[in-house]
């Protein structure tokens, strides 16, 4: 046996890496990012503050300011703290580690987020993956049967889903809630929110088991790496045990106190975002060949089919046009011919358009 046969776990051997593309001089439309920075002004202060940041400190690991800021300007409610991640990936991570008790297991719906999966094994956890309906609805009947035969630690559901986009019915996820009981938690992954204007965040106190989970990622700051997620205080001092201590650096740290204290201008963004995916989502509507679904966050996924057009063949006509989106046609049976693009600026919208129009060959 060679070196990494007597030391890599089997399993692990058997993955393969979670692949990123190199973006570099694309359009790049592919990983949910906001497109949009701060105001000049604003840039040059947060400068200075971050100028200011004692670098050869370790960060103080109860993040009290930092918390107590996105307790105050996130909607966290009153009574409830969050725990902080080096993105909500290592949020999901936690999570598994925490749970991890022999034989225990992680259900989600599919198609659903990949590191829900990917973490799941990492830390030797069983994954079952429950299908959606054809139309992306969760098939509450056979969550619940899944639930009732496997009894998952962890449950998640991401409210919008990536990569469907849609919101679940929430009174379903509340049914979904309820079956867990206290066998489980239930992880409601809100990294879409600022899209969706729609949150199990003020409902935390119905639910002992709940947990919501976020990041800052999709608001503007995925290149900070901050996620948080809040729950009971006896469920959030057990997963603190799993948090490296000082996970969250110091740049991090104050750059996020900083743009906290001007939230208003990510919302703004948001909010044109929002302005934009109704606009490039009537345009994809119109044209012969595309189905576009409805999507409650800062992407659309569409299907392009028929015309003997796949989207195998458009995502590499798109790429030739410099144009990175996400083709996610293989991940599951029913994503079929399916793209998933983010939407951004008018102007890179317009890209996307005009580089799909030509790659449809319309
Ligand atoms: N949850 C969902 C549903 C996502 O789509 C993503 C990113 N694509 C994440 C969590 C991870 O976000 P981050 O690690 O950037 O906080």
């Amino acid at each position: 046996m060679s070196l990494i046969e007597n030391i890599i776990r089997s399993d692990i051997r058997a993955l393969a890496a979670y692949h990123v593309p190199d973006a570099s001089g694309f359009v790049k439309l592919d990983a949910m990012e906001n497109p949009y920075i701060l105001p000049d002004a604003l840039r040059v202060e947060l400068a200075q503050h971050l100028a200011n940041v004692a670098m050869n400190r370790y960060p103080v690991p109860s993040y009290a300011t930092l918390k107590a800021k996105i307790c105050a300007t996130l909607g966290v409610p009153a009574g409830f703290d969050v725990v902080l991640g080096n993105g909500s990936d290592e949020l999901i991570a936690m999570l598994s580690v925490a749970c991890a008790k022999p034989g225990a297991k992680v259900l989600a719906p599919l198609p659903g987020f990949v590191m829900y999966a990917m973490s799941a094994k990492f830390a030797g956890l069983e994954f079952v993956g429950v299908p959606l309906n054809q139309d992306f609805t969760l098939d509450k009947v056979a969550m619940l049967s899944a639930i009732a035969q496997h009894t998952p630690a962890i449950t998640y559901l991401a409210y919008p889903n990536n990569p469907t986009g849609n919101l679940f019915d929430a009174d379903d996820m509340v049914d979904i809630i309820r079956a867990v009981g206290d066998r489980g938690i239930v992880i409601v992954d809100e990294a879409y929110q600022p899209f969706a204007q729609a949150s199990f965040m003020p409902r935390l106190a119905e639910f002992d088991n709940l947990v919501v989970m976020r990041t800052v990622s999709k608001l503007g700051l995925a290149g900070i790496r901050l996620g948080y997620m809040a729950a009971s205080a006896a469920l959030l001092v057990e997963f603190d045990k799993v948090r490296p201590p000082y996970n969250v650096n110091v740049l991090t740290q104050a750059a996020a106190e900083f743009v906290l204290d001007h939230v208003d201008i990510l919302d703004a963004q948001a909010a044109a975002l929002r302005d934009e995916r109704t606009r490039l989502s009537a345009a994809l509507a119109a044209l012969p060949g595309v189905e576009v679904f409805p999507s409650a966050a800062n992407f659309l996924l569409i299907r392009v089919q028929g015309r003997g057009k796949s989207a195998d063949d458009v995502f590499s006509k798109l790429l030739e046009r410099k144009v990175l989106i996400k083709n996610v046609g293989k991940m599951h049976a029913l994503l079929e011919n399916c793209l998933r693009v983010t939407v951004s600026t008018p102007q890179e919208n317009n890209l996307f358009l005009d580089a799909l129009i030509a790659s449809l060959a319309l």
